[in-house]
């Protein structure tokens, strides 16, 4: 019997950044997986940050959560979206993770003797991260390199995967690169330039591109594509128009497929694999292009501007549309927006509202007004993290009359800290990875809204967040109405609550986007849309 080879793919990217490469990576993963192949994906980044976990959305957009706890890059939700690739910590390494391994080594005595440089140390580090991930139930591993080539700080990225065929063999290597041809209205023409330039650089550091992948937004002539094949010195078969999609991100896929580049890597990498099942895929793709109705959801946020902060949410809303047979839209509404304007004519015409995850204080006052309206006018509201604690602070105020009532996030010396810091973390100072996170087990009420739209009392579910419900008022709040319908199993911890006595208000601790998939979308994210689509019916 021969001995099993896990195969490795890395996909690099050229001439500007934001080119859809973790879409590309999870749809190769995609495309493979419908080949029967065992698939692992992970992400590279070179910046400083040990993890992304204390970057502003506004630098990195979201941060994407694992079972595990590790705060990963929002590429990872692709990734989860994408494959049915199992994600760890070995899944996302950064420099600053990658200096950090090396770095406590050195002071361990790991190297004594030695000088400890980027070649080999800081290589060596990277190639272990990535071939970590191989193993005999691994048949691809995806690796993405965030950055763009001709960045300082992805040089030792490219190094190290440079030497990985040295040491593995070239023929169970593929280099993919990413590139962006623009087309230029003036001259009426398609630009072939930047990505000639941008293989040109690969080739400097001694990695030649099997296969490029060439983003446009008009579709490219044969010409065109067998020039950057000549060019760049790739097989004219092995240049892959991937133009911009118009309706979904899930289209990726079958575009490829359409282009014949799951064949191309089985055969460049002798991979044992099946005939392509993209029946579902398609099928998928078909719901998305084809709605029969439409809902509207407002999203009242902080971080609203930049499209990538709620990715998942805004992911989710869509597979829970895809199901109902329903295009949402998504109002995306500035938190702070809503402290001097009212929120009824924000919120006219939507047919649900969603407070997502945050942090600070901006924008609170905001989303309290939201909440009360959305509770007053028996609007469907779905809290998530954050989106969760303002619901509290708003029954609290509006309902009970603890006119003060605050999170002792805003307002350390509140009358009523209805919402306060976890126990765990009265004596944490540090900022990263401290906060409460990864899976978590959750106990839902019997006949709770919350236990029927899971089908199940018992749920595992995401979390990052260091402030929780005050147990202390939990009496308070029952005698209120407030149903408290998911608790920690020690009971400790309330994790959702819910309002019986409104059509569709649930409001959770964790984080239920990690966990939407196209195909299989998350129950609270369904029964949302499903009671948005119910008001609007009946409207
Ligand atoms: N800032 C809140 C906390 O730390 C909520 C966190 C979140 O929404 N992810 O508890």
């Amino acid at each position: 019997m021969t001995k099993h080879v896990t195969k490795h793919i890395f996909v690099t990217g050229g001439v500007v950044s934001s080119l859809g490469k973790g879409l590309t990576s999870a749809s190769i993963g995609t495309i493979l997986e419908r080949r029967g192949l065992r698939v692992r994906m992970q992400k590279l980044d070179p910046y400083i940050n040990v993890d992304p976990g204390t970057m502003s959305p506004f630098q990195h957009g979201e941060v994407y959560v694992l079972d595990d706890g590790a705060e990963t890059d929002l590429d990872l939700g692709h990734y989860e979206r994408f494959t049915n690739s199992p994600l760890s910590r070995q899944s996302n390494y950064t420099s600053g993770r990658i200096y950090s391994n090396v770095i406590k080594k050195e002071r361990d005595g790991k190297y004594l003797g030695q000088t400890v440089q980027v070649v080999p140390h800081i290589t060596n580090e990277i190639k272990e991260a990535v071939l970590g991930l191989a193993g005999p139930d691994v048949d691809v591993v995806i690796t993405e390199l965030g950055g763009t080539v001709g960045d300082i700080e992805g040089l030792p990225f490219l190094e190290a995967i440079r030497q990985i065929p040295l040491d593995i063999g070239k023929h169970n290597c593929l280099f993919v690169h990413l590139t962006l041809v623009p087309y230029l209205k003036a001259a009426r023409e398609a630009k072939t330039k930047p990505t000639q330039h941008s293989v040109q650089q690969l080739r400097q550091i001694g990695i030649q591109p099997d296969v490029l992948i060439v983003r446009t937004e008009r579709p490219l002539g044969r010409d065109d594509c067998d020039k950057i094949a000549l060019f760049c010195n790739v097989e004219k078969h092995a240049v892959i128009e991937e133009q911009d999609k118009e309706f979904s991100i899930y289209e990726v896929p079958c575009g490829l497929v359409g282009y014949g580049l799951d064949k191309l890597i089985i055969e460049r990498l002798g991979l044992p694999a099946g005939t392509s099942k993209m029946d579902d895929w398609e099928a998928l793709v078909h719901r998305i292009k084809n709605p029969k109705h439409e809902v509207n959801i407002a999203v009242v946020g902080k971080y609203i501007e930049h499209r990538d902060a709620y990715k998942s949410i805004y992911e989710a809303l869509d597979h829970a549309g895809i199901a109902h047979e329903t295009r949402v839209i998504i109002k995306r509404i500035e938190a702070e927006k809503l402290e001097c304007e009212d929120a009824a004519s924000a919120l006219a015409g939507v047919d649900g509202l969603l407070v997502p995850g945050g942090f600070g204080h901006r924008g609170i006052e905001g989303k309290i007004q939201a909440v009360r309206y959305a509770r007053e006018n028996k609007l469907p509201y779905f809290g998530i993290c954050l989106g969760m604690q303002v619901a509290v602070i708003e029954y609290a105020r509006n309902v009970l009359g603890f006119e003060k009532a605050n999170s002792t996030e805003f307002d350390t010396d509140t009358d009523h800290p209805v919402i306060c810091l976890l126990e765990e973390q009265r004596t944490v100072t540090e900022k990263g990875a401290s906060m409460r996170l990864g899976a978590q087990p959750c106990v839902l009420t019997e006949d709770s809204l919350a236990a029927k739209v899971y089908g199940q009392k018992e749920i595992s579910e995401r979390h990052r967040h260091r402030f929780e419900f005050n147990h202390a008022y939990k009496g308070r709040f029952l005698e209120g109405g407030l149903g408290l319908c998911g608790v920690s199993p020690d009971g400790k911890l309330v994790e959702a609550i819910e309002i019986p006595v409104h059509p569709w208000f649930v409001a959770v601790q964790f984080h239920p986007e990690f966990k939407s998939k196209p195909n299989l979308p998350h129950p609270l994210f369904h029964g949302f849309i499903e009671a948005a689509l119910k008001r609007k019916q009946a409207k």
